[in-house]
């Protein structure tokens, strides 16, 4: 009989993830290390505050009040829905196509950028660079190994390709807030608003900028801030992340951007609402590390009483759609 991988019984962390260790329950550290004050309400009502009084103080002073980096997926598309409706704010959605949006995705982004009236853009660079990343990606670990813990080296290059692509345009546009549609497993409240200061972006950048340097060169400058945009002519933008402080219900937000004609995409696997990469990067990643790469965030969803235990276990032990990965490695060449 083949022996299973310990996972401990609260959250949906197995014994092969970096520094885990288990209680006699079986209950992992990260567990019992957990803060309630990490979910608090009373700090999400505070973080919700913040947020409000930079919507009072920047809306309606410049083109756009704000940048969303918009991937077509069900969380990005319910927060393009609350800045454009709640809050009122002009938008600029900005969707960076790395060659893998599904077909189902491309519908959900034109109709809801159409049905909610919003501005729209897609950034595509270069396939040949992509391809040259994510299939030297497919082969190395590039990033230190906290990174790894929160997600493979595939999706991190690619997300770096959107954090500062986003952020160059947002600089170069004059948008004072740049806005993701991460979920609470992804970002804490705690780091929900963040007002970016040029000397940490500079250094945030390196870190992720170098690795990609060493495989692609001077070809990914465009995704990139360059010295110029730190002379202190640019306005950098707070980063935000309102699905932290706004709450998350997955059932609420499916019913609430099916008004868009958002529709659930039959191409993509259970991780992803938009993205055909995101499969085969979680394969490579399971395979080399031994834990999926959604372990670390499905984990903190359940902590925070956002995602019932069994649907976070059902969604790390489903196999990949073997028709996703071998397109997927098709169009990469591998
Ligand atoms: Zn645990």
């Amino acid at each position: 009989m083949m022996s299973k991988t310990q996972i401990c019984n609260r959250c949906a962390l197995p014994a092969t993830f970096p520094g885990i260790r288990f209680d006699v329950s079986g209950v992992c550290n990260f567990c019992l290390e957990f803060k309630e004050t990490a979910v608090d309400p009373a700090k999400k009502a505070a973080y919700r505050h913040k947020f409000e009084t930079l919507v009072k103080e920047y809306r309606g002073k410049a083109t756009y009040d704000a940048l969303m980096c918009y991937s077509g997926g069900k969380d990005s598309t319910y927060t393009l829905s609350v800045l454009k409706e709640k809050y009122g704010l002009s938008v600029l959605a900005v969707t960076v196509d790395n060659g893998f949006i599904s077909e189902d995705a491309f519908k959900n982004i034109r109709t809801v950028v159409k049905n909610l009236a919003v501005d729209h853009i897609f950034l595509k660079p270069r396939f040949d660079v992509l391809a040259r990343i994510f299939r030297h990606c497919a082969g190395h670990d590039i990033y230190s190994r906290k990174a790894l813990e929160r997600a493979s080296s595939i999706c991190t290059s690619c997300m770096a390709i959107v954090k500062y692509s986003t952020l160059r345009l947002a600089l170069e546009k004059d948008i004072p807030m740049s806005v993701y549609g991460w979920s609470p497993g992804q970002s804490p409240v705690t780091s929900s608003i963040i007002k970016n200061n040029p000397r940490i972006v500079k250094m945030m950048q390196k870190s992720l900028y170098n690795p990609l340097y060493r495989i692609a060169g001077s070809d990914i400058t465009p995704y990139f801030l360059e010295d110029k945009h730190f002379t202190g002519a640019y306005r950098f933008p707070y980063y935000i992340h309102p699905l932290a402080f706004l709450g998350y219900d997955e059932e609420a937000v499916y019913k609430n951007i099916s008004r868009f004609g958002w529709k659930p995409p039959g191409d993509t696997d259970i991780n992803s609402t938009n993205c055909l990469l995101n499969s085969y990067a979680n394969m490579v990643h399971k395979k080399r590390l031994g834990f999926h790469a959604y372990a670390y965030e499905l984990s903190n969803l359940i902590r925070g009483g956002y995602l019932a235990r069994p649907a976070a276990l059902d969604r790390l032990e489903r196999p990949e759609n073997s028709h996703i990965i071998s397109a997927v490695k098709e169009k990469l060449g591998i």
